[in-house]
């Protein structure tokens, strides 16, 4: 007799509809005669980082939406956000409905860092900034920004640095034609903010930036980028990994035009030091006054050593952006060296080693939070070529009935929002966007209860 796969997604990001997309023009095998996905997602809207994780300014990032919304309109995929994997359902619930499940829940928090002063105030994660200017229900409405705090460090030379350097340095009438959430708007007007210092521990041929948005930094009117000659070293190590990569080689061009660059007299500045390790967080009465770095060294292997010497820099805020990490998620072996679910190749592995049954994991939470989004397509290919291959061995679930795992959120109250639910939504936020006085494509809701109201009006 042919049946239906059933399978869950859990996750609403790129990693989740990539995988799905993927799934939904698998070959199946008898006895399957289609297959049936619904994505899950804690938040009450689907894309995941894109919605939640990109910068309002990176509008052109944010077109991959239209992608994924092709793919959320196919009759065998269906969305229930606002529904809470470990609490709202466990593994057992979702067994017993889907013949597998695919984790695809990335990385939302910030990476610790074990730093004397971190917890001051004035101390910041970077993700969390983003999740403020980004307007995730979840976060406070406010962001503290201290009236005095003209010198803000940022530490860590990736991506998501210079996109806080950059909403830290842009103005708030500069940020206003974007999709900006109007309690967004309002706090960055009070952002004192003139200079933000980018610390590198390492060399400019070890950052991590991409060349496209280390160029972008200076297309505002309103920043000039400032690289500063001390630590801005290329030994033979730094030559090699530029001989390896076209995109290092690029990275390094663009640090080395701003090293040469006269500033403009911009009203803001984003200075970029290299070879400065942070140590310590200064602070005065529990707050923030300065950073201190230790110079360090290139060794010749594209590491450093600590050179003894320290330089306070007076600052007033500090943002790590030092990288994301993941949720332990429940019910499944945690990494927590790596913050990711032990796999292979996306199949989740038990603490002995051993594949367990039915769970898969692909995007951030299985290779850790490294890579641009359309990274994800190849691992959600290799996640589900494992799980065709696995077809045979998986156990078919108790309740396969498309409706029962609305019934399951029916009988335990759980306000879920759905595919339809989302584009009210989203038109909502965009015809606020047209009312708006300053004619704006969208403008985001921020409450969880007013986003779950209009989705399930
Ligand atoms: P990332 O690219 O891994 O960069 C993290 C940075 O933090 C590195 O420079 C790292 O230096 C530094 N770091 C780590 N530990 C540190 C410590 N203890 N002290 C000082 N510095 C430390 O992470 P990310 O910026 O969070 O980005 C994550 C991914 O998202 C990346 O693939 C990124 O490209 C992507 N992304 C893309 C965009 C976009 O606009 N296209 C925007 C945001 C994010 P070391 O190398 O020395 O460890």
């Amino acid at each position: 007799m042919t049946r239906q796969l059933r399978i869950a997604v859990i996750g609403a990001g790129p990693a989740g509809i990539y995988a799905s997309d993927i799934l939904t023009k698998a070959d199946l095998p008898e006895p399957f005669e289609s297959v049936s996905i619904d994505i899950l997602d804690r938040d009450p809207t689907p894309f995941g980082l894109i919605r939640y994780g990109v910068a309002p300014d990176h509008p052109r990032i944010k077109e991959i939406i239209k992608a994924l919304h092709r793919v959320m309109n196919n009759e065998n995929i269906r969305f229930f956000g606002n529904v809470n994997y470990g609490t709202d359902l466990k593994l057992d619930d979702l067994t017993g409905f889907y013949d597998a499940v695919i984790f695809a829940t990335g990385a939302r928090r910030d990476r610790d860092l074990d730093l004397p002063g971190i917890d001051l105030d004035g101390s910041f994660g970077g993700a969390d900034f983003v999740a403020w200017y980004d307007g995730h229900p979840d976060t406070s409405r406010e962001w503290n920004f201290a009236p005095h705090a003209e010198q803000v460090a940022v530490l860590g030379v990736g991506n998501v640095g210079l996109d806080v350097a950059r909403m830290l340095t842009k103005t708030a009438e500069e940020l206003l034609v974007t999709e900006i959430p109007d309690n967004v708007h309002t706090g960055l007007a009070t952002n004192a903010t003139t200079d933000v210092h980018i610390f590198a521990r390492r060399g400019p041929a070890q950052v991590k930036f991409t060349p496209m948005e280390l160029r972008e930094l200076s297309h505002s009117p309103n920043i000039d980028v400032i690289v500063h000659p001390e630590g801005f070293e290329l030994d033979e190590g730094s030559m090699d990994a530029i001989r390896a990569s076209k995109s290092q080689k690029l990275v390094v061009d663009v640090l080395q035009n701003y090293l040469a660059k006269e500033p403009t007299g911009a009203m803001h500045r984003v200075h970029i030091h290299f070879c400065q390790n942070p140590v310590e967080i200064l602070g005065e009465n529990g707050q923030v006054v300065g950073l201190r770095t230790e110079i360090t060294q290139l060794d010749g292997t594209g590491n450093t050593k600590g050179t003894g010497e320290f330089t306070d820099w007076p600052v007033q805020a500090v943002y790590r952006a030092i990288g994301y990490y993941s949720d332990n998620l429940s019910g499944l072996p945690f990494d927590q060296v790596h913050g990711v679910v032990p796999n292979d190749g996306g199949r989740v592995l038990e603490v002995d080693g051993s594949p367990l049954s039915g769970a898969y994991v692909t995007g951030w939470i299985k290779r850790g939070p490294v890579g641009l989004i359309g990274h994800t397509k190849s691992d959600a290919a290799e996640t589900i070529r494992l799980l065709m291959e696995d077809l045979d061995d998986l156990v078919a679930p108790e309740n396969p009935e498309l409706d029962a795992i609305e019934r399951h959120f029916d009988t335990h109250g759980i306000e879920y929002t759905s595919w339809a639910g989302w584009e009210k939504l989203n038109e909502h936020e965009m015809s606020l966007g047209e009312g708006h006085a300053h004619d704006r494509e969208r403008v985001k809701v921020v409450p969880r209860e007013d986003m779950v109201r209009v989705a399930r009006s």
